[in-house]
């Protein structure tokens, strides 16, 4: 056992079991209490500290093993990690307040740093090598992390080394609330280095602020929102094991291309003749080719319809000689009304499939107009509009378009 000293301000010994620990604690608890004691605050702080950490098998098992620095280092807890103790810590004293905020917390390990990098579509598909400067905090090359000359720091004695002060504050009578709060001898470090024999070169801070050049190899094939992890890039801080820098790939918009997976879509307009008389079109590829598709006269290209092309999607990651498929869906511009003479009409439906027979109605059918009406309007206007936004963009929705009068 390295370290007994709050089993003496309990008055305990160190094998003492829980119901010692808590009478001892009442009695002194009463003792020592500001209502009664008010000069005593400080000893009555230690004796809640003591207790705090005794009564908690966690805490207690910890303080046995690595004594009060292990307590604050969390030293020896396999994947908790300092928070967890910490929090244990403060938010089990007894009613205590947690005020004042911005403790130095210390942790086994530095938080991993994120960062978007934003690319384009391009960048993913022929893959990108670019450099990132990176600041951040390396450990003080004067001083090795020390802050001072060999044996000028001490810990700090009005915290005694836990960075943090406790405080009594009377609310009522017979009540008094616990505030902690950082310690402003120390600044929250728990140690103190004469100013003399501060390290010149890192005033004492342990760390200095170094600029750093990473090199980031974006791969072909690669996706949005992947990760690119540089280990052990984080932040340095003494006895703290640096996190990583982690880099979250952020693709920007394109124009022409969307992607799904490994595959690339697009839309293209065609013209109503060129999707009955067979076109030719250039699609620029990310790589900026030049892809020429030929589509024969004959075939015909419906409204909304999809055609893909094997093998000109994305690269797979990893694999990049082998791409997914790239598709075209397609949108028909019809021509507007009245295009064509009326005389002529005659010989384009002579051109056109046979139009299907006529239903013959009844004597006491009824002849109404069709008119260019927007759904969406007259409804609105009734107070029962469509409110689901599901839009009509590629020219199915409910509009009704009328070609004759
Ligand atoms: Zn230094
Ligand atoms: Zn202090």
């Amino acid at each position: 056992m390295a370290d007994t000293r709050l089993y003496e301000i309990l008055g305990v010994g160190p094998n003492a079991s829980d119901t010692e620990i808590k009478k001892s604690y009442r009695k002194l608890a009463k003792e020592f209490h500001p209502d009664k004691n008010p000069n005593a605050g400080d000893r009555f702080k230690e004796i809640s500290f003591a207790y705090e950490v005794l009564s908690n098998p966690e805490k207690r098992e910890l303080y046995d093993k690595y004594g009060e620095k292990g307590l604050r280092e969390g030293a020896g807890m396999g994947g908790g990690g300092m928070e967890d103790i910490l929090s244990h810590i403060f938010g089990g004293f007894g009613g205590g307040m947690f005020s004042g905020g911005g403790f130095r917390q210390r942790r086994r390990r530095g938080e991993d740093l994120f960062h978007p990098l934003k690319v384009t579509l391009e960048d993913l598909y022929n893959g990108k090598t670019t450099k990132l400067q990176l600041s951040k905090n390396i450990i003080c090359t004067a001083c090795k992390g020390v802050g001072g000359k060999a044996g000028s720091v001490r810990t700090c004695t009005g915290c005694k080394g836990r960075g943090i002060k406790v405080s009594i504050r009377q609310i009522g009578p017979g009540m008094v609330q616990q505030m902690q709060s950082s310690c402003n001898e120390c600044g929250g470090e728990g140690e103190v280095i004469n100013p003399k024999d501060r390290c010149k070169k890192c005033q004492g801070k342990k760390v200095c602020k170094e600029s750093k050049i990473l090199e980031v190899h974006v791969d072909k094939g690669m996706n949005d929102g992947q990760k690119l992890t540089f280990k052990g890039e984080g932040d340095q801080e003494p006895g703290v094991e640096p996190g990583d820098v982690i880099l979250v790939l952020q693709q920007k918009e394109h124009d022409v291309f969307t992607r799904e997976g490994d595959d690339l879509f697009m839309t293209k307009k065609l013209h109503l003749a060129e999707a009955l008389c067979g076109f030719h079109m250039v699609v620029k590829h990310l790589d900026k080719r030049n892809l020429i598709i030929k589509y024969p006269a004959g075939q015909v290209i419906e409204p909304g319809c999809v055609r893909g092309v094997v093998g000109e999607g994305m690269p797979f990651y990893r694999r990049p000689f082998d791409k997914g498929n790239l598709y075209i869906k397609f949108e028909i511009e019809f021509p507007p009304s009245n295009f064509i003479p009326e005389d002529k009409i005659e010989l384009l439906e002579s051109l056109l499939p046979t139009r299907p027979k006529q239903v013959q109605p009844g004597e006491d059918a009824e002849e109404v107009d069709l008119m260019d009406l927007d759904p969406r309007y007259h409804q609105q206007r009734r107070g029962n509009g469509f409110e689901d936004g599901s839009d009509d963009e590629n020219g199915h929705g409910p509009r009704v378009q009328c070609a004759h009068q």
